[in-house]
């Protein structure tokens, strides 16, 4: 017999949080007050908040028993070893450093291996790992291969690496490559998977070149998930074998628990090279606090344990993939332009194909987003040229594509609520004929513009 369609969330509700109904005339004047910003509108003024997955996920019965345990003393608390073992079972690394968010490892890091005429390439930067990179003076450059680039293109790993590009770049500049970045999944390019195949041609390559690899692995469970069920020979694993294989890859990694450390707060590097940690360790004294607890209280740090052992479970993983497809094939079957097959923990809806009328430079997914939030309260995250438009050299030219990224935060809302957005996406694209180009209010922020940004529709 066929499996049942429907999808049971592998939970039952045990505390709940309200949601303020709005009308339309409140979001009009709630997104004009934010000028148009969606990130300036109060969170208490939207309905479905899918601006991201990241930290606003639900945490279980067991997280917060878990907080209880929290300790929090200074140094050598028994929450950072609960943590250490929580994190070293799956990504066995010699140095873990926690640090309070992903950004942080990141800023850590690339302090310490950046800097003028450095060159790190990913297979895409997301937004604050680029800005990381060239708050240094290095470049950042994305290597993720041609059918990652298009929305429409079909290719069950479109978060893969140009292995070939790669070693184009390497054979010319190795000795300016501090270390080679894989990001699991590809967020920036639609939450697509990497296979443990380009995993391996990826370390392959950096061999050679004597380049170390890291992973940027903040949703590495559901990765996983994508190697299980799409890569030929992997179907029998299990998720923490296939991550221990992917962490055995690399040299390091950077992570926000804040994704698939199912938290609402937390990150951590790791990596084996002894010199380079002591070099990271200090800073993260100077920035973050002691090595034993970095950015985090000891009850962070016993969450995020949890938390790890929760997020390779497969039926939550099974239910946190199916649920994205959801969303992704109702409106795909309602003509909706999407970025297919689907990332993991997102739809992302391709505003310049169902905007055409709205030039790049006049920001389509800006657009977009404003017109799910007016609509039906429903706030999702432009990710392209407000996000990436704005070039180190002062320029300002198309992002790759302009997308609309509605994130699903995780064990947060059930299916009646991605139901109804499903009905608000659709009727907006009805309309999308009506919706009109905006220009950004001068002077624009100097970094990650698209925070602080304010907008005028164009008339
Ligand atoms: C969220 C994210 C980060 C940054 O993590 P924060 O915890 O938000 O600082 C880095 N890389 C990717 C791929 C992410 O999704």
């Amino acid at each position: 017999m066929e499996p049942f369609r429907t999808i049971i969330e592998p939970f039952r509700i045990h505390a709940v949080e309200p949601i303020r109904m709005t009308t339309r005339d409140e979001r009009v004047e709630a997104i004009e007050l934010a000028g148009r910003n969606l990130f300036a509108v109060h969170a208490t003024d939207v309905m479905v908040d899918l601006l991201t997955d990241s930290g606003t996920g639900a945490m279980s019965r067991d997280q917060w028993a878990a907080i209880q345990h929290g300790d929090e003393s200074y140094a050598g608390s028994p929450s950072w070893f609960a943590f250490l073992d929580a994190v070293t079972e799956l990504w066995p690394f010699c140095h873990v450093i926690p640090t309070h968010q992903g950004r942080a490892a990141e800023k850590i890091l690339f302090s310490v291996i950046g800097g003028p005429g450095k060159v790190i390439p990913n297979n895409t930067h997301f937004d604050t790992t680029r800005a990381n990179v060239e708050a240094t003076g290095a470049e950042a450059v994305d290597l993720v291969i041609a059918e990652g680039r298009d929305p429409s293109a079909i290719h069950p790993f479109k978060g893969n690496m140009d292995v070939v590009a790669l070693e184009g770049l390497l054979a010319a500049r190795a000795a300016d490559v501090p270390v080679v970045f894989v990001t699991i999944t590809n967020n920036s390019g639609g939450g697509q998977p990497v296979s443990l195949e380009n995993l391996r041609a990826v370390r392959a390559v950096c061999d050679r070149f004597g380049v170390p690899l890291f992973l940027d692995a903040c949703r590495f469970a559901e990765n996983a998930w994508f190697i299980k069920t799409r890569e030929p020979g992997q179907a029998d694993r299990s998720i923490p074998d296939i991550v221990r294989e992917m962490a055995s890859l690399a040299h390091g990694m950077t992570m926000s628990a804040k994704k698939d450390g199912l938290a609402n707060i937390g990150g951590w590097l790791a990596m084996n090279d002894d010199h380079l940690a002591a070099a990271c360790r200090n800073l993260l004294i100077l920035t973050e606090g002691f090595p034993t607890y970095g950015g985090l209280a000891g009850r962070d740090l016993e969450a995020i344990a949890q938390g790890l052992r929760e997020v390779v479970a497969e039926d939550y993983l099974q239910y946190r993939i199916r649920s994205t497809a959801y969303l992704g094939d109702a409106l795909h079957a309602a003509g909706v332009p999407l970025v297919r097959p689907f990332g993991g923990h997102a739809i992302y809806l391709d505003a310049r194909a169902l905007l055409p009328q709205i030039p790049p430079l006049q920001y389509p997914g800006q657009a977009l987003a404003i017109a799910l939030y007016v609509e039906g309260g429903i706030r999702g995250c432009e990710i392209g040229t407000v996000m990436f438009g704005r070039h180190p050299d002062g320029s300002e030219g198309p992002a790759a594509m302009d997308l609309v990224r509605l994130a699903i935060p995780r064990r947060t809302y059930t299916q009646s609520h991605i139901d109804y957005v499903i009905e608000v996406v659709q009727r907006v694209a009805e309309r999308a004929t009506d919706l009109r180009g905006l220009r950004m209010v001068q002077p624009e922020p100097p970094s990650l513009r698209h925070f602080t940004a304010r907008f005028e529709p164009i008339a």
